[in-house]
């Protein structure tokens, strides 16, 4: 590296962030983070677990095949071979970190079940405990690691390039503003969740890393598929707390008011049909004027408090015995299968700038992504990340720049609260033309608001290229599911790009 003392910029403490800054070792790293170290992530929340194809009768090949088979014909084929074929390796190094994944007396890996897998692969800890286990562990190695300087209650808030070169970064408290000169940048910022109503993803999860990423020139990808978790606890909590998927593995119901498992008449497969029909089934009932619960009573309420702990607590902490009581449920904006648009290398299309995680769109999960997907991406792509700028931290110059402090400003709480509002009602389970027209003026106001006195607002980019690019899509595919075109239109089976600046506002 050219800059002054060789410093990489990692933005962003979750899986990605916290792997990649560990795999850098022993090269110099700045490790940003909004809140304090392993807090304010979508990792440490992540139940089910990490797919990788390490049992006996499992193979890459099945793996893969299953990735291809929900992401609604769109999946990167040779991306996805890459992530799957490393995976075992990272889930190796995870467990030489520390991490202790569940074994049987054989000391053998344990490896679940979960919807549209053909073999058992999902690694996890204690059934449902595997983000924050990973996470505790990570974050100690992090303190402990020499290389690593932790920067904590930091916003990163602009991406700044010079003739599409990266040479650094502003970042922001309530107090004060601070420019990091470097010429490699590795943002892993997370997910969109939070752009919506109700959403499983932590408070962090604004998608703000990708409209600032946007807005320094990258290319995005997929923007349009967002997925949508059927079974949120609908009591109220922001972030709304999951049900895991594997419940309904283990034969909980999904039932109406009238106790009807209406979720049949959408999908012959019932409450174990894919994410997308079972959160539209339910997203129906609610239109009804229904309440939708999950229903585990009997047995495997009674087997929760050892089989699915975290889940179990949330009961207990809102009043909900599950061996007797229902619980509510609604969908839940949950995973951005899009995002910054990146190559096998995990480089964006502005040099210097690396994406990982969930705010990078590598291809792997297409229009839909298969369940325990993404920690694997993420694990995955901080190995190949942090060996490719091993490999070429010694080519890059930061050249001259001329800095220009910026005027980023967070969204109000009342335009936030807007915000969500019209995400869900327009651009959710279910859109059309004239809902998607909607929400792109109105969240254009909300931008011009802010632009109009002189300050840039990250989310509201991401929110408006998101909706842009559900308005390009007129088909329905994966996730994306549009009322007006409710089926595939072969002629669109590619991954979409937008930019920025197509935005045109
Ligand atoms: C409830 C839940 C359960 C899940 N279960 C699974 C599962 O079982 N298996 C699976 O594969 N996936 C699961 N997922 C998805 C998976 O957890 C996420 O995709 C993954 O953890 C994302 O990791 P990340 O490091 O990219 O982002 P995160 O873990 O969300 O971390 C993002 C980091 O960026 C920081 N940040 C954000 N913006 C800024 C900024 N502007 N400046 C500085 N810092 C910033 C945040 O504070 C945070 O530190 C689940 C998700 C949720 C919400």
């Amino acid at each position: 590296m050219k800059t002054p003392d060789n410093r990489i910029v990692i933005i962003g403490a979750g899986l990605a962030g916290l792997f990649t800054a560990i795999k850098l070792a022993p090269l110099n790293v700045d490790l940003i983070t909004s809140k304090k170290l392993g807090y304010g992530t979508s990792s440490q929340w992540a139940q089910a677990g990490i797919a990788a194809a390490m049992g006996k009768d499992d193979s890459i090949i099945s793996h893969l095949k299953d990735t291809i088979n929900v992401g609604g014909g769109i999946v990167d084929e040779k991306i996805a071979e890459l992530v799957i074929k490393n995976g075992p390796d990272r889930v190796r190094d995870l467990i030489s970190l520390g991490v202790s994944f569940d074994k049987n007396d054989q000391n053998e890996l344990i490896l679940r079940k979960e919807a549209a897998h053909q073999h058992n692969r999902i690694v996890s800890v204690r059934g449902d405990m595997t983000g924050r286990e990973i996470m505790e562990t990570l974050t100690s190695v992090v303190k402990k690691s020499k290389h690593i300087n932790i920067i904590e209650g930091y916003n990163a808030i602009e991406l700044h390039q010079n003739k599409n070169k990266i040479f650094g970064v502003t970042i922001q408290n309530d107090t004060s503003q601070k420019f990091l000169e470097s010429n490699c940048i590795v943002l892993a910022t997370g997910g969109i969740g939070q752009l919506f109503k109700v959403t499983t993803n932590s408070k962090e999860a604004l998608g703000d890393g990708v409209g600032m990423a946007a807005r320094c020139g990258a290319i995005l990808s997929d923007m349009e598929f967002v997925q949508f978790h059927p079974t949120a606890f609908d009591i109220g909590l922001d972030p709304a707390p999951l049900a895991t998927e594997a419940l309904r593995g283990e034969g909980a119901k999904i039932i109406n008011s009238n106790e009807d498992r209406f979720t049949y008449k959408y999908h012959e497969a019932g409450e174990l049909a894919p994410r997308d029909i079972v959160s539209r089934a339910i997203f129906n009932e609610q239109k009804t004027g229904s309440k939708v619960y999950l229903d585990c009573r009997g047995q495997l309420g009674n087997n929760m408090k050892d089989n699915f702990p975290t889940v179990y607590d949330l009961c207990i902490k809102n009043n909900i015995n599950p061996i007797h009581d229902l619980i509510p449920i609604s969908p839940a904006a949950h995973y951005h299968m899009g995002g910054i648009a990146c190559d096998e290398y995990g480089r964006s299309s502005v040099d210097g700038l690396y994406v990982c995680g969930e705010n990078a769109c590598s291809g792997i999960h297409g229009a839909n992504r298969l369940a325990s997907n993404s920690l694997l991406e993420a694990i995955v792509f901080a190995d190949i990340i942090s060996n490719d700028i091993r490999i070429n931290s010694n080519n890059m110059n930061i050249g001259n720049y001329n800095y220009i402090p910026p005027k980023v400003k967070k969204l109000d709480m009342s335009d936030l609260n807007r915000l969500r509002d019209i995400m869900t009602k327009y651009v959710g389970v279910e859109r059309d033309q004239k809902g998607l027209e909607k929400a792109f003026k109105l969240v254009k106001d909300i931008y011009l608001k802010y632009n109009n006195s002189g300050y840039k607002n990250n989310s509201i980019i991401t929110a408006l290229l998101i909706i842009k690019s559900a308005i390009n899509r007129t088909e329905h595919r994966g996730s994306h599911y549009r009322i007006d075109y409710p089926i595939k239109n072969v002629a669109l089976t590619r991954r979409s790009k937008i930019t920025y600046e197509e935005l045109k506002i």
